[in-house]
């Protein structure tokens, strides 16, 4: 068992989880094999998803009750953790979100203080993520606080999920809502198809990008972020993977696979 010729010569590799992973709580038909073989061998191996609605926390416990695999809390890069880089970075201190706990978990553990719908003190920015209990009480709050002067910061713009089913709305609908109701556009998106989160993981690991790979299902993000990064993009039918293929001939990613089982043959 061997990885195939174009990534011999790798060390590091991004891993998407929604599509390319797992479907939801299923994992995805060699995945396992993938992540054990990259382990064993000592190779650089994060999960880097735009998915916000957990914590990295939460992540690590999914990887290692889907896969056996224990990462290490650095070892999973998502847009919540860009996020509460970020923020701090712009010494931001209280933040209204609309998004899952794991978001929340994120910022509050950087030391932002995340206020509540019935706050009405002013806040620095908005964030805005995936949030399943989204409703029109949470768009209204965003609102006054952006026209109170909040800026607007977005964890991603998915437009969907995939799930096992059927897709359903991803964060990229709610950062919208908030977007037209507000006129005004968010400062910036965090997640892919920003290079952000891959430039951070290079750095922690003191690895070139020529020496990394990024595995994703979905072209607009994964492989559009892999290259502003400069690195090397394996895109994958799986998850979304299966309904971008008219978009492969315009972005070119360096390796078109049916499955993350294919980065490796016997
Ligand atoms: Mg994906």
């Amino acid at each position: 068992m061997e990885l195939i010729e174009p990534l011999r010569d790798k060390n590091l590799f991004f891993l998407d989880g929604d599509g390319v992973l797992w479907m939801g709580n299923r994992p995805i038909h060699g995945a396992s094999r993938v992540i054990k073989f990259l382990r064993e061998r000592g190779l650089f191996c994060f999960l880097l998803t735009n998915n916000s609605t957990k914590s990295r926390v939460s992540y690590v416990e999914k990887l290692q009750k889907l896969f056996g695999e224990k990462f290490r809390l650095d070892e999973v890069l998502t847009s919540a953790y860009g996020a509460a880089l970020y923020l701090k970075e712009k010494r931001a201190n209280r933040v209204f979100v609309i998004g899952e706990s794991g978001l929340k978990e994120e910022l509050s553990n950087a030391g932002l203080k995340v206020v509540d719908e019935e706050d009405n003190k002013s806040v620095d920015f908005v964030v805005v993520g995936l949030d399943k209990g989204f409703n029109y009480s949470k768009l209204s709050t965003a609102l006054k606080h952006l026209y109170n002067g909040a800026e607007l910061l977005a964890t991603n713009d998915d437009p969907f999920l995939v799930t096992e089913k059927f897709p359903i709305p991803g964060a990229g609908a709610l950062v919208s809502a908030v977007e037209i109701c507000s006129g005004r556009k968010a400062l910036t998106v965090i997640g892919k198809p920003n290079p952000f989160l891959i430039r951070l993981g290079l750095e922690k690991a003191g690895i070139k990008p020529e020496e990394a790979v990024c595995v994703g299902d979905r072209i607009t993000t994964d492989i559009k972020a892999g290259k502003a990064a400069g690195i090397f993009t394996v895109f994958v039918r799986t998850g979304t993977g299966k309904s971008e293929e008219h978009l492969i001939n315009e972005t070119k990613p360096n390796l078109v696979l049916n499955s993350i089982a294919d980065l490796m043959k016997d």
